[in-house]
């Protein structure tokens, strides 16, 4: 079941009946339970702690529970459980069995973003967190610079002037992004702009908090821009570049995507 990002007046009612019918509650963290609980009015149950860490263990112990004919309610410290958040192996697990699974949706502070970010909602994919580094990063980001979906993806604070940096290098600097910030909180903020604007806001006002982007899907490839980026390659490669190299220097100085840049130059006579 889903809870409050933030603004603890988004507890659905049904969240709340859902919370005093269980027999226990399976939570990350048993203080902010706790806390969520006594907002809600509701006796604490028993708390079962079941986090990233925890969750692979304690499936075992959810589904004992389920056999016994107990209530099991899931819930993470924010949003949506099994959303970047523990919950997905309990529910595969619970279903698996037979057991019945209902879900009191809620707060989700990707939908969230994506509904504010004032970009295509029709269709969208969801990113969670990027890989930190390394091949998984760069295989990611060089995906998502074709990808024709609005884009959601959460960071954490200290790395969003790098990703958005990175995400401007594998995209385009004029992809349109929105950062959304604290989100249904005090400090609630959505700015929106170019990624190459974005990185400059990040580096200069060094946003806190939580925060969601939300990306500007590719734009559907025009071959006459085609027609320039493949003019572009054919004169590195006369120049003597690998077609690599000419990829990448003509997808960044023509603002377009590498991957998309490599496409055309291996189609080219070496
Ligand atoms: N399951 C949660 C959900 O449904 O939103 C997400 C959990 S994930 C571990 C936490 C990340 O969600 C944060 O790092 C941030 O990217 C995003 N997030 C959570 N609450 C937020 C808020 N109030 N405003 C903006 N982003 C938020």
């Amino acid at each position: 079941m889903a809870t409050p990002i933030g603004n603890l007046g988004d507890l659905s009612p049904r969240a709340v009946d859902a919370l005093a019918a269980a027999d226990v509650v399976a939570c990350e963290d048993t203080r902010r339970t706790g806390r969520l609980l006594e907002h809600a009015g509701v006796r604490a149950p028993r708390l079962l702690v079941v986090n990233d860490h925890t969750e692979p263990g304690q499936v075992r112990a959810v589904l004992e529970l389920l056999d016994a004919g107990r209530r099991v309610a899931v819930v993470t410290d924010a949003g949506t459980p099994g959303i970047s958040d523990p919950g997905e192996r309990l529910v595969a697990a619970a279903a698996n069995a037979g057991h019945v699974v209902e879900v009191v949706p809620g707060p989700s502070a990707a939908i969230a973003a994506l509904v504010a970010s004032g970009l295509p909602t029709g269709r969208f994919c969801f990113e969670g967190f990027l890989p930190r580094k390394g091949s998984g990063r760069r295989e990611r980001l060089d995906a998502l610079a074709v990808e024709p979906r609005t884009m959601v993806l959460y960071e954490a604070p200290h790395r969003l002037a790098r990703t958005l940096a990175d995400l401007a290098a594998a995209l385009g600097p004029s992809r349109r992004v929105a950062v959304a910030r604290e989100l249904t909180k005090l400090h609630e903020e959505l700015w929106r702009g170019p990624l190459d604007g974005a990185v400059a806001w990040a580096e200069a006002a060094a946003p806190r908090g939580e925060l969601v982007l939300v990306v500007a899907g590719a734009p559907a490839p025009d071959p006459a821009d085609d027609d320039a980026v493949v003019a572009a390659l054919e004169a590195a490669l006369a120049a003597g570049a690998s077609k690599r190299d000419a990829a990448a220097s003509v997808a960044s100085a023509l603002g377009v995507p590498k991957r998309r840049a490599y496409a055309l130059a291996v189609e080219l006579p070496s």
